[in-house]
């Protein structure tokens, strides 16, 4: 996305990298190493549709090497280009490096409008875009690892995963080339849900730590407190649900394309998510006000500001009117670096995107893990868990004595709630473990140094030092 008079988002991303880097003594040569984006491979194909064909652009681009495999989502959106994907590859360097994801950063995107076009249509054009990427292994088990972004989901995970499996039939680690694929296709228990859940737990950390809230300006716990949410899609859905649903918070405002819906009460996310699905917007919503300039509700008094949507949409035509003292970046770039440094200035506390949004390449991770290692996630801890496991056991049992013929437990039931719980919970405890120790190293470094004094350039410096800290073992 172009931003007027304001650096494209990828030099965005840059300023912000060399803010943190003028704070580091990295080798210059090191320094512009991490900074430079390695390639960017650009693909036309055509597809046969509706009797012609169609032309499509799409992109994959890798950032750094530093690990491999490199990792990082599949948008598909009309303004998907260059700029974009290579930004966002960038971020997914960083984002990896501060939450200890073994990966390299890479991004890719294809210029479509996927409403435009019908299931059948989608898999074909997907199915011939990971053809394109995988002859030249960019989506490949050990080198590149592509997953969901925005226009994609476990749908498209799963023709590319089949279409690689095609392509590559001696492959036995063939499932390991994509992630956020449906459980039943090798994906894993909580994947979908794990960015917003992500950014649930990024707050409750947050808001564990009294110092950090009173820089927000703010008190007590995430308990009524007043949230807006821009863009209701897989991410900011299931954090304000997960937030209103399970932390008691208010969400006061969701902005969406058609506009926005305000109740300072607290509006019924799962109600108004399910009117979207119905009605494509957020129009015709009779619970609440319904405000046509969406975008003015990012102005409105409240408490946390979650951008769950695109990039740039906080900006300098507007940040010095936001008045949330404290933004979580739940979309990548959702920030400017000159809206930034408006905020900054202001006192606003932004928990940066790469940690806030890193919740989903973590889950990522596991289902990379779990494809791998070819056994159920979680089968090898059994042993250790299995006097947890007992107690389970006794309870339902207890229950169904109970409940008698109320009940229609039956033993494969058990044994299947059981499972699936299993592999949910710890996804869960593994997600929480990981933004609670990352929000710890760079509060670590926010409070430590004089010259860091906000939580973006903690996580930059934090993931900066990591990376080169690998191509200082390895070599170049
Ligand atoms: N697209 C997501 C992101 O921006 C997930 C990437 C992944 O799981 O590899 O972080």
């Amino acid at each position: 996305m172009s931003l007027t008079n304001e650096p494209s988002f990828r030099e965005s991303v840059e300023l912000m990298f060399n803010r943190a880097a003028s704070l580091m003594n990295l080798p210059s040569g090191l320094e512009e190493k991490i900074r430079v984006c390695n390639a960017t491979y650009t693909v036309r194909f055509g597809v046969r549709l509706r009797g012609e064909i169609k032309t499509f652009t799409g992109y994959r681009s890798v950032h750094s090497e530093h690990m491999e495999p490199v990792k990082g989502g599949i948008r598909y959106a009309v303004a998907v280009d260059q700029d974009e994907v290579e930004a966002l590859a960038a971020l997914m360097t960083f984002k990896c490096a501060l939450v200890e994801t073994p990966f390299g950063g890479s991004k890719g995107g294809l210029c479509i409008n996927p409403r435009e076009y019908e299931e059948h249509e989608l898999e074909l054009i997907t199915r011939r875009f990971a053809y394109e990427l995988a002859k030249r292994d960019l989506i490949n088990p050990s080198q590149n690892v592509p997953a969901p972004d925005m226009g994609t989901g476990e749908r498209e995970m799963a023709w590319i995963a089949d279409q690689y499996a095609r392509m590559n039939t001696t492959d036995i680690n063939a499932r390991a080339c994509v992630t956020g694929k449906p459980p039943h296709a090798g994906g894993i228990a909580g994947r979908v849900e794990a960015t917003g859940r992500g950014v649930q737990y990024a707050l409750r950390e947050f808001f564990r730590h009294p110092e950090d809230i009173k820089i927000a300006k703010l008190d007590g716990k995430l308990k009524d407190k007043r949230v807006v949410v821009q863009g209701l899609g897989n991410v900011g859905y299931h954090a304000a649900k997960f937030l209103s649903e399970e932390d008691g918070s208010k969400i006061i405002g969701i902005i969406e394309r058609d506009g926005a819906l305000f109740d300072e009460k607290g509006l019924d996310v799962e109600a108004v998510h399910q009117w979207i699905a119905g009605h494509g917007g957020v129009k015709g919503f009779a619970d609440a006000q319904y405000v046509e300039d969406g975008t003015e509700l990012l102005e409105v008094d409240c408490d946390i500001l979650i951008p769950a949507a695109l990039e740039g949409v906080i900006n300098l035509s507007n940040a010095d009117r936001i008045k949330a003292p404290l933004i979580i970046e739940a979309a990548n770039g959702p920030i400017t670096s000159g809206a930034d440094k408006v905020l900054r200035d202001m006192g606003t506390v932004i928990i940066p995107d790469l940690y806030a949004n890193a919740g989903g390449v973590t889950v990522s991770y596991f289902e990379w893990v779990k494809n791998l290692s070819h056994i159920r996630f979680g089968r090898m801890q059994r042993r250790q868990e299995e006097a947890r496991h007992q107690l389970v056991v006794d309870e339902l049992e207890r229950l169904d004595r109970y409940l008698g013929d109320a009940w229609s437990m039956t033993p494969a039931f058990k044994d299947k709630y059981l499972r699936g719980a299993d592999e949910l919970e710890l996804v869960r405890s593994g997600l929480d473990d990981t933004m609670r120790t990352a929000y710890q190293a760079m509060r670590e470094v926010w409070h430590s140094r004089e010259d860091v004094d906000d939580l973006r350039m903690a996580a930059y410096i934090v993931a900066i030092d990591r990376v080169s800290a690998s191509y200082r073992a390895k070599g170049l």
